[in-house]
């Protein structure tokens, strides 16, 4: 699956009573409240001493997904976009890898 393919098969999920704003905000404040949920998984691990349950994680980075894709479309932009925006981004401030110290970064981001 293709992360367009797989944006498209999200929209078939939204919900058809939210107007073009109401989309945009439930999925963009869905972002936010899913990678909460991802931290708290975490979070838990790194101070409970717990153990993820790949299952629940697997889930909780898809809700993730789910809002990013429909956020996203929202905003005119496809899943492609978004990972080949990155993608060059972090090629221009890594070029070598993530082999550069902080001083580098900041550089890079003012480029
Ligand atoms: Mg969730």
């Amino acid at each position: 699956m293709t992360l367009d393919d797989y944006q498209q098969a999200a929209l078939r999920t939204i919900n058809p009573a939210l107007d073009d704003r109401d989309r945009l905000l439930d999925a963009s404040a869905g972002l936010a409240e899913e990678a909460a949920e991802v931290l708290g998984l975490v979070r838990k691990r790194t101070f409970q001493q717990r153990t993820i349950d790949p299952a629940k994680l697997t889930e909780e980075l898809g809700d993730v997904l789910w809002c990013l894709a429909v956020t996203a479309s929202s905003l005119g932009l496809s899943l492609s976009d978004v990972a080949e925006a990155n993608q060059a981004k972090l090629a221009k401030r890594h070029p070598d890898g993530f082999t550069r110290g902080p001083e580098s970064w900041s550089r890079a981001a003012k480029e």
